[in-house]
């Protein structure tokens, strides 16, 4: 077997994984690079990039449907399922090939293809072929789809999103397993494509909010559109002629059964360690084989070991994925004296119609009994009205002694761009004041938030604080 002596390992070519070789070698380290599958990472080939394509079909299909609101009757509209499907796999392959000729440019000594697994805390062996000894290992394998019970009896006729996007054509109905970002981003599209859809979660949660008030008004909101099944009970999956017939028991235990021609497992992702024998390094590791990461330095234990990306389950974000492989190549590279990194403020955004976004500390997390909220309907939002949009509501969250703002759960139109905004306030350490004395347009979705801001500074005792042209509304808004 050969035997390769490098500064830092790197296990997966994704986002994390190209990102932490980079930084290795701008650090004047030797990396090596190994990936068991096709490059291309996950976020352009299963993940963001076909996800966002999918829904940009949706978006047109809907916006058709949507100007009779405003008395525009646009024809019949015909829509092309095999289309659709070949844009989306068109555009998804145009990304990937430009991920696959930036990861082929890689010098080829720094890069081997094949399956890494552990010996000991610093030494690999890939494919029984090649040994790697490095003074430290960065892990960024990513993660897969979860597939429950009874779901995993089945697995070969059931789709996730690691290969829904390669249809060929738009199923004629598609039950979605999951209630959470990736199984509504996709279901809410496919529903606006003419596809049956029903939603089924043994539990309540719609979307990823841990405020109350603004769950509430999702699932409400989501529930006048789709057909969304929660707190049900799924008993059987059983493949058919043409489909899959489930059998499921709702809330009240009364027993339903219905045919699909597809079904999405959207169930939430679990870390790829099963096959990295991580159990040879030492490590100590939870129920799920997954050893505690520090998210600061990425460091797992005293090891130099570093979790990089979805595999450390932190905040399984492409932009996280990305930070991360830099902190995990920048510590390995300075084993033993590892630094703690500070992070950027959390930003979460959920491509739905109305959109969803959580910034900063969740509703959940907020420090018990030293906050203040202050919240905006978009049901009488201007702009929100204008464009026919008026659904939602955002809920910002404040520090009473600083008045500093700490977060926000959003759902509403616009959501990625203000949740953009918020999260640089927050990340700048602003007051709501400080937010306030800003400039806002007129008439724009963004006039909500400062609605938001001034309740806020009012839970917070902050009026006084306030430039009163700050305060006054203008004629209108
Ligand atoms: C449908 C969907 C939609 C999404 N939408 C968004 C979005 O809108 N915005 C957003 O920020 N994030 C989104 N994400 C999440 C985002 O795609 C991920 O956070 C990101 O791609 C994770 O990158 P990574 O480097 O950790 O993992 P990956 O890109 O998965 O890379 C891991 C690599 O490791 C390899 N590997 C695994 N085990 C081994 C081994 N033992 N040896 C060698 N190689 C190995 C794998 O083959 C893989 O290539 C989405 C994800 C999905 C699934």
């Amino acid at each position: 077997m050969d035997t390769l002596t490098m500064d830092v390992a790197v296990i997966g070519s994704g986002t994390a994984g190209l990102n932490a070789r980079r930084e290795v070698e701008r650090r004047g380290g030797r990396p090596v690079m190994i990936e068991s599958g096709p490059y291309g990472t996950t976020c352009a080939r299963v993940g963001c990039m076909p996800s966002k394509l999918l829904v940009a079909a949706g978006t047109a299909a809907h916006d058709l449907e949507h100007a009779r609101h405003f008395g525009v009757h646009p024809g019949t509209t015909r829509i092309d399922g095999r289309a659709i499907l070949r844009r989306v796999q068109r555009e998804r392959d145009r990304f990937v090939s430009a991920v696959v000729e930036e990861t082929e440019r890689i010098p080829e000594q720094q890069r081997i293809r094949g399956h890494a697994r552990f010996t000991g805390p610093t030494t690999l062996v890939v494919d029984e072929r090649v040994r790697v000894q490095a003074n430290a290992i960065v892990v960024a394998t990513g993660s897969q789809p979860l597939v429950p019970a009874p779901f995993d009896r089945i697995r070969e006729h059931v789709l996730t999103s690691d290969d829904i996007f390669d249809l060929s054509d738009l199923p004629e109905s598609l039950a979605v397993i999951g209630t959470g970002i990736i199984a509504l981003e996709l279901g809410q599209a496919m529903r606006r494509l003419g596809v049956r859809v029903a939603f089924f979660n043994p539990f309540d949660e719609v979307g990823p909010f841990s405020d109350p008030d603004v769950s509430h008004v999702a699932c409400r909101e989501l529930a006048s559109e789709l057909d969304l099944n929660v707190g049900i009970k799924m008993l059987t999956a059983r493949v058919e002629k043409g489909g899959i017939e489930l059998t499921w028991e709702d809330p009240n235990g009364v027993p339903h059964q219905e045919s699909f021609a597809k079904v999405l497992v959207a169930a939430g992702r679990r870390p790829n360690v099963a096959d990295l024998d991580l159990e040879k390094t030492g490590l100590l590791l939870d129920k799920a084989g997954v050893p505690a990461v520090d998210p600061q330095t990425v460091q797992c234990a005293d090891l130099p070991i570093f979790f990089a990306g979805d595999v450390n389950s932190h905040l399984p974000l492409l932009h996280e994925a990305a930070d991360e492989g830099r902190i995990a190549a920048a510590n390995a590279m300075a084993w033993p004296n590892v630094e703690r990194h500070d992070r950027r403020v959390p930003l979460t955004i959920a491509f739905t119609d109305p959109q969803m976004a959580i910034v900063g500390s969740r509703f959940a997390d907020l420090p018990q009994g030293r906050y203040a909220v202050g919240a905006v309907s978009y049901e009488n939002q201007g702009r929100a009205r204008v464009a026919a949009r008026n659904r939602g509501l955002v809920r910002l969250y404040g520090e009473l002694d600083t008045c500093r703002l700490l977060g926000a759960e959003m759902f509403g139109p616009g959501m990625e761009h203000m949740g953009h905004l918020l999260a640089w306030a927050v990340q700048q350490r602003m007051t709501a004041q400080g937010a306030l004395s800003m400039p806002f347009y007129h008439p724009v979705l963004e006039e909500g938030l400062r609605t938001a801001l001034r309740h806020l500074a009012s839970e917070l005792g902050a009026l006084g604080n306030c430039r009163p042209e700050d305060l006054a509304e203008a004629p209108g808004v």
